[in-house]
């Protein structure tokens, strides 16, 4: 820290992304739960057509995506925002609807973006431990809490799922709050709390083009709710960068979003090779939750999570390791192509011979 760092940030400890190897590397990357497929070539051929000429700013207003969009959701164009990967609206969700006086929620084991923009809005936050053993959320412990809820559907890293009853129940709990759920995952088989937004003005649905779309280097992210919502993150939006889209992610977002049966394709293919790769691991004697994410969190009674993690590494798969106390024997596993789960058992079995065949 420099002798000039606002000691408003003093006891800021910023987020640790995951990885990102080298291009070259040839580790199979599993950490990151990105898509293991490009973007479609159509999207990727209307990017190169329609990407406005670069000397000029991009569109605030996302017009023509935020129009599509609207169609493809089933929404108003006024009832949503489209953010520099829904990193960033979460971040403006905390901005916007959090303060000192009024603190978040969340699970003790989610993403771990939240602690982080809540100490960097200076906002206080409690942590709700997820279920003993099952690492269920309960819906029950998030009713009238009097806090801005902040709740992944499905969590990570656990991939667990609550149904649109479940997150019903907490709205309905919470009607002077804002419930935040962040539906990053939902494409891999989840349903989306998306039509509630028009029966409920303090629900904030986020999605994000980074994973089931492919997109994740070109962040775009988008958040839908009612339009008093979307009004006050535009506020936010407009108060800190308008041109938070750039013009060759808009054009890609637009491109993607024209074909929705390529991302349909990706998202089963990832979803049959997770169920694969679970029964694979639970075989081999491994603990697996139900996901319902595009990755699998796993544990062997035969060695300690850390270990397994570095043991993969040299065997040249890398995975998500978490030293926190809970899960520290777990392991989070990004389901990619049925490949790169056939590298990730075979260097298992090298690391964990099985019982019996040595
Ligand atoms: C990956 C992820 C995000 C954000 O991804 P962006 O790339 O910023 O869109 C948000 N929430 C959860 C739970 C995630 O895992």
């Amino acid at each position: 820290m420099s002798r000039f760092f606002s000691e408003k940030y003093s006891a800021l400890t910023p987020y640790t992304p995951g990885e990102q190897p080298r291009a070259e590397s040839p580790l199979v990357k599993l950490n990151t739960n990105e898509s293991p497929y490009p973007p479609s070539p159509s999207a990727l051929a209307y990017a190169r057509e329609h990407t406005r000429s670069l000397n000029l700013y991009s569109d605030p207003t996302c017009r023509e995506l935020v129009e599509l969009a609207a169609e493809v959701w089933d929404v108003a164009p006024e009832e949503l925002l489209f953010t520099n990967g829904s990193d960033e609206i979460l971040n403006f969700a905390f901005m916007a609807f959090c303060d000192a006086g009024r603190g978040a929620a969340f699970p003790d084991i989610s993403y771990g973006f939240y602690p982080v923009f809540a100490q960097l809005n200076g906002v206080p936050y409690m942590e709700v431990p997820l279920e003993q053993d099952s690492f269920r959320i309960r819906p029950e412990d998030y009713f009238g809490l009097g806090r801005t809820i902040f709740i992944a559907n499905p969590n990570a890293p656990t991939g667990l799922l609550l149904s649109v009853g479940e997150i019903e129940s907490i709205l309905r709990a919470n009607p002077d709050n804002v419930v935040v759920v962040d539906e990053a995952y939902i494409d891999f088989g989840g349903s989306s709390c998306v039509p509630l937004i028009h029966r409920y003005d303090n629900l904030l649905v986020t999605q994000t083009f980074s994973k089931s779309r492919s997109m994740a280097g070109a962040r775009l992210g988008l958040g839908l709710g009612s339009p008093g919502l979307i009004r006050d993150l535009n506020t936010i939006k407009y108060s800190t960068n308008p041109y938070n889209i750039n013009s060759m992610t808009l054009a890609l977002g637009i491109g993607t979003l024209l074909d929705r049966d390529y991302t349909c394709r990706c998202c089963k293919a990832v979803s049959e090779n997770r169920d694969w790769t679970a029964a694979q691991l639970r075989q081999r004697g491994f603990t697996v939750l139900d996901s319902a994410a595009n990755f699998l969190f796993a544990k062997t009674e035969r060695m300690e999570g850390g270990a397994l993690y570095e043991a993969l590494k040299n065997r040249g798969v890398l995975v998500r390791h978490f030293d926190k106390p809970r899960i520290t024997r777990y392991n989070r596993i990004t389901i990619g192509t049925r490949a790169q789960s056939m590298a990730l058992l075979d260097a298992l079995d090298w690391i964990l011979p099985k019982e019996g065949s040595v």
